[in-house]
């Protein structure tokens, strides 16, 4: 039987000093200018080497179609836009209290 070596605080501080994660190396875009990632497409644009690579509007008009689909399946109108309420207004608050 070995005994194990015991490894001091020192030593373990050392091996741990490359634990730390780095930013990601990233390009911008040739075509729009976006940060993406090296030796991926842009996600903003779907370019890759100056070179179209995904319709990314007809991907996005799909999306679209499907959250219309499933906000009708659940009896939601799709189209309706939230009310917001109307601006506070002084002298009907002060009205409220009168009564
Ligand atoms: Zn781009």
């Amino acid at each position: 039987m070995s005994s194990r070596m015991r490894i001091t605080s020192g030593k373990a501080r050392t091996r741990r000093s490359h634990h730390g994660i780095d930013a990601p190396r990233l390009s911008t875009c040739v075509k729009c200018g976006s940060f993406h990632l090296r030796h991926r497409m842009c996600d903003t644009c779907g370019t890759y080497k100056d070179r179209q690579v995904i319709d990314i509007n007809a991907k996005i008009e799909k999306k679209n179609e499907r959250r219309v689909a499933k906000m009708k399946s659940l009896g939601i109108d799709p189209n309706a836009k939230d009310k917001k309420e109307a601006p506070l207004d002084v002298k009907k608050l002060s009205e409220k209290k009168k009564k």
